[in-house]
């Protein structure tokens, strides 16, 4: 039977019956030099999205502070596309019962 697991070749749950998502290589120059990142994405902009979120976690969380990046992701076929990275911060309301001091 298929488990639902977390797979530590991706980084990512999914059934241990199926696939690893494909690989694509992250290319941020003024970061990375040369260097890329791997990241196991169902897309271009998924991967682009999962390389912001790992680069955020791991400094100082430029992004989510307003700035924004610029990257190149490519397949494993060596197709490449651009893409800006930003983050949106999300707010989160909140409400608290007053106790009532008249009693
Ligand atoms: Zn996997």
């Amino acid at each position: 039977m298929a488990k639902y697991t977390y797979c530590k070749i991706c980084n990512a749950f999914h059934y241990d019956n199926e696939n690893c998502p494909p690989v694509f290589f992250i290319f941020h120059e003024e970061y990375m030099g040369n260097e890329s990142q791997k990241i196991h994405a169902c897309g271009f902009e998924e991967a682009a999205e999962k390389y912001a979120e790992h680069y955020d976690s791991q400094g100082d969380y430029n992004l989510a502070n307003g700035n924004e990046i610029t990257v190149t992701v490519q397949d494993e076929k060596g197709e490449q596309r651009r893409f800006k990275l930003s983050a949106e911060p999300t707010v989160n309301y909140s409400a608290e019962e007053i106790e009532s001091e008249d009693n």
